[in-house]
């Protein structure tokens, strides 16, 4: 048996057909006359404004909607194109609320080509709105929480300064982006002296206090650019883009000096002084990488706790010369 063949055109010039259509769709439908005058407003229309027919009907479809820039958008682009898809426009409710309305709308012609009306479908698209809002607020939220935990993974949570795998690799950054030509880098490690006795005396809460302070003076005598972070303990790194030995050796004897004559409260009224021994190189003048030039940095500070503390120590040989 072949199916039965649904003859659509007969469909559409049968007027109950037509109004069984028009009451089954689920969008506004709203149509005028050349005019721009209601000459149909469907069941669903009265639904989504609220509007009885009697008060449209004959009326210029505008007061459906707000007057502003989506509006003239609308009557721009049915003059241009003859048609516009899912332009959002702020629709006004019979109470007088607005809404956002997506109207999806063409101009009908007639069989001489002139302007006979427009025909419209609307659709209520507030819950669509509040939705992409809630999404949009959520992805925001997501976007702040994302930035929060990489600053928490890249940061000591004492110091706020960069951790040791992060500094590293910003120098690491700092070297590659300098191309070719090559830049000067200046490593500095610097290590707090007798630290220990700083928790053995008063407790390792005001230790983590006093860290917390060495890392602000730290950070206080840096440059734009320049990479500190907390290399571990009580050891410190910075690493300083386009520094020399020399800029580096008067930067680490900046910090040595500053953090001598600093008075850091331990308690109501006891203040602690504490010294830095610090060990510096530089590339290319010391070494040919970061991992080298750290080396070099290391021995150096040891080498300056060696001949005593509280001094920095910049060259291999003639330690004595370059101690404070
Ligand atoms: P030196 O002059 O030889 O460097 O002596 P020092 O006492 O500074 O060095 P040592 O390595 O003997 O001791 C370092 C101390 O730092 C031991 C450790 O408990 C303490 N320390 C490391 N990290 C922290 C921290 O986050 N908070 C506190 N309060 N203490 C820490
Ligand atoms: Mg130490
Ligand atoms: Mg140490």
């Amino acid at each position: 048996m072949t199916p039965e063949r649904i003859d659509f055109l007969a469909l559409l010039s049968d007027p109950d057909m037509l109004q069984l259509m028009l009451v089954a769709c689920p969008d506004g439908i709203v149509t005028t006359d050349a005019n721009g005058r209601v000459t149909l407003y469907s069941g669903a229309s009265e639904a989504i404004f609220g509007f009885d027919p009697i008060q449209v009907l004959d009326r210029h479809f505008s007061m459906l909607f707000v007057d502003g820039p989506e509006r003239a958008l609308l009557d721009q682009q049915l003059l241009e194109r003859g048609r516009v898809v899912d332009v959002e426009i702020p629709g006004r409710h019979q109470d007088g609320s607005q809404f956002f309305a997506a109207v999806s709308a063409a101009v009908i012609r007639d069989r001489y080509g002139d302007v006979a009306g427009i025909v419209m479908y609307i659709r209520d698209h507030t819950a669509v709105r509040q939705i992409e809002d809630a999404l949009r607020n959520r992805n925001t939220q997501l976007n702040h929480l994302v930035a929060k935990l990489d600053h928490m993974a890249r940061h000591d949570q004492l110091t706020l300064l960069l951790n040791r795998g992060s500094a590293v690799e910003a120098a690491e950054d700092a070297l590659l982006a300098s191309g070719l030509e090559g830049m000067n880098l200046g490593v500095a490690l610097l290590d707090l002296d007798h630290f220990k006795m700083v928790n053995d005396s008063y407790g390792h809460l005001v230790g983590d206090l006093v860290l917390a302070r060495v890392g602000a003076v730290l950070q206080k005598a840096t440059r734009e650019g320049d990479i500190i972070g907390r290399f571990g303990g009580e050891e410190f790194v910075a690493f300083l883009p386009g520094a020399d030995l020399d800029a580096v050796t008067r930067f680490a004897e900046r910090v040595r000096t500053e953090l001598e004559n600093a008075l850091i409260p331990v308690t109501e009224d006891i203040s602690v002084t504490m010294t830095v021994s610090a060990g510096v190189a530089a590339i290319p003048s010391c070494a040919d990488s970061l991992s080298e030039a750290l080396r070099i940095a290391d021995d150096r500070l040891y080498a300056a706790k060696r001949a005593g503390r509280n001094r920095v120590v910049h060259s291999d040989k003639n330690q004595r010369r370059s101690a404070a």
